[in-house]
């Protein structure tokens, strides 16, 4: 089934909902730790300007107009990674992913507190940052991933040359760039890329990559290769949408190897040994598993889970950190198993906001309401086709464990079906940035 343009921005209707936005309520800042506790507003510190936090501080400000919301993000200026894979490909620029903060907090009324957070102190409900610490009385990390080279080596030296030489491009910024450079750069031979195990950032997307490099080498006629690396024992999302293309579009340009648990790499020698087999390689890009980000377990909100070490500790349905309900996580920082994607983490933002307003307000039992997953994956790139996944999510009670309730595909890229998906794709992201930078 395709998506029309039509039905894209009406997922991403779903969003807007909080049309009308309040006047300006003002902020301060405390300097030094515990002024200004007699303050009138509320204040809420949203940590993390990435596809949640932009949409719980947009939203709350929206749901309860006389809180102060202040965002705290490390970045001066936000680079998205949702189509950065077209982008690495030339099929759209960078100006396309780069977003403005200030106007974001402009538009929906917040306050864009640029500092790195970098502890806390629960009991007087004080944050600490890299430009000043701020008083809360509600505070949400939404702070994303970081990775967890644990599972590739114990080594910090080739962990450092690893993370140096051959990033894996998971989290926006310098990463990307020099994978663009390493792409357009490639002279021929096999480039590596990976696919870690456990719920890592954005299923599709190593796929999604593998495709668009490949045609990218196929359009410059190189001798080369994409070797995926798969730790896992098939491809984990739309597997059938991706397993055409791979056979079908690029059987000369791209080798799938599921079940490639790394074992160890030698960057030396430029060969990676797997448990069953050993592949030389004349570039990569290493994706490791990932984790909570490191300010969860800086502040002492971080929990073993089996894939994610440091996961935050909360209650799945409220989103509260267990013992502490004035402090929440969202975003790919949750324990839940939903996909870590934007559109996930953007839609369960507008559900923390409106938690948080309701609890400002007296209400304490909010139902729990889904996230929403739309992920398109281009396939190829000239002309642009693409698939995508579409679902909600339910709550099995027994289990206690969320799954997907309404999964919805489409994975023919042939045909109008993929140009449709494509231009949706665009769409979506277009309609994504207007959601969360304008008003
Ligand atoms: C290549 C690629 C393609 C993708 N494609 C798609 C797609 O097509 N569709 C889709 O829905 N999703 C896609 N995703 C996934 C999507 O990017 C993530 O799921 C989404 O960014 C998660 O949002 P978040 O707010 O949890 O984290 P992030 O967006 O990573 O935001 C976290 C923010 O917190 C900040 N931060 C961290 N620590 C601190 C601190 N201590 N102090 C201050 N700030 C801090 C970071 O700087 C960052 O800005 C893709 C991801 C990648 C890498």
């Amino acid at each position: 089934m395709a998506i029309s343009r039509r039905d894209a921005l009406k997922y991403t209707t779903v969003l807007a909902a909080s049309a009308t936005l309040p006047g300006y309520a003002s902020m301060q800042f405390e300097q030094p730790i515990t002024k200004n506790l007699d303050r009138k507003n509320i204040k809420v510190i949203v940590v993390g300007g990435g596809w949640s936090g932009l949409s719980i501080a947009k939203n709350l400000k929206a749901f309860s107009p006389t809180t102060d919301v202040i965002l705290v993000e490390q970045k001066d200026q936000f680079v998205s990674c949702p189509m950065s894979n077209l982008w690495l490909v030339d099929r759209v620029d960078l100006e396309f992913l780069t977003h403005d903060y200030l106007q974001a907090a402009r538009n929906n009324n917040y306050t864009f507190f640029q500092a790195t957070a970098t502890g806390m102190d629960k009991s007087k409900k004080i944050l600490f940052t890299t430009n000043g610490n701020l008083h809360y009385d509600y505070i949400v990390f939404a702070p994303g991933i970081d990775y967890d080279y644990s599972f590739i080596t114990d080594n910090p030296e080739l962990e450092k040359r690893l993370r140096q030489e051959y990033p894996a491009g998971f989290k926006p910024g310098s990463e990307h760039l020099t994978l663009k450079k390493k792409i357009h750069d490639f002279k021929g031979g096999n480039f590596i890329m990976t696919v870690p195990a456990g719920n890592y950032r954005c299923l599709p997307a190593p796929y999604e990559r593998a495709c668009l490099v490949a045609d990218f080498f196929k359009s410059k006629k190189l001798d080369a290769k994409v070797l995926l690396l798969d730790e896992n024992n098939d491809i984990t999302i739309k597997e059938h949408g991706f397993h055409t293309a791979f056979d079908e579009l690029y059987s000369d340009y791209l080798e799938y190897h599921p079940n490639s648990t790394i074992e160890n790499i030698d960057l030396d020698e430029k060969i990676v040994e797997t448990e069953f087999k050993e592949f030389s390689f004349d570039d990569a890009s290493f994706y490791p598993h990932v984790k909570g980000a490191k300010i969860l377990e800086t502040v002492g909100i971080a929990k073993d889970t089996v894939f994610n070490k440091l996961e935050g500790n909360i209650n799945g349905l409220t989103y509260e950190v267990i013992g502490h309900n004035d402090i929440y996580i969202s975003g790919d920082a949750r324990p839940m198993g939903f996909s870590k994607s934007g559109n996930t983490a953007s839609t369960e933002g507008l559900f923390v906001a409106k938690l948080i307003a309701n609890k400002i307000n007296g209400i304490v039992n909010t139902p729990w309401q889904s996230p929403t997953t739309l992920c398109f994956s281009a396939v190829t790139m000239s002309p642009e086709r693409a698939i995508f996944v579409n679902s909600m999510y339910a709550y099995n009670k027994e289990k206690k464990r969320f799954g997907f309730a309404t999964p919805k595909t489409s994975e023919v890229w042939k045909g109008e079906e993929g140009l449709t998906n494509a231009k949706a794709q665009h769409d979506w992201a277009i309609a994504m940035y207007r959601y969360m930078f304008e008003n």
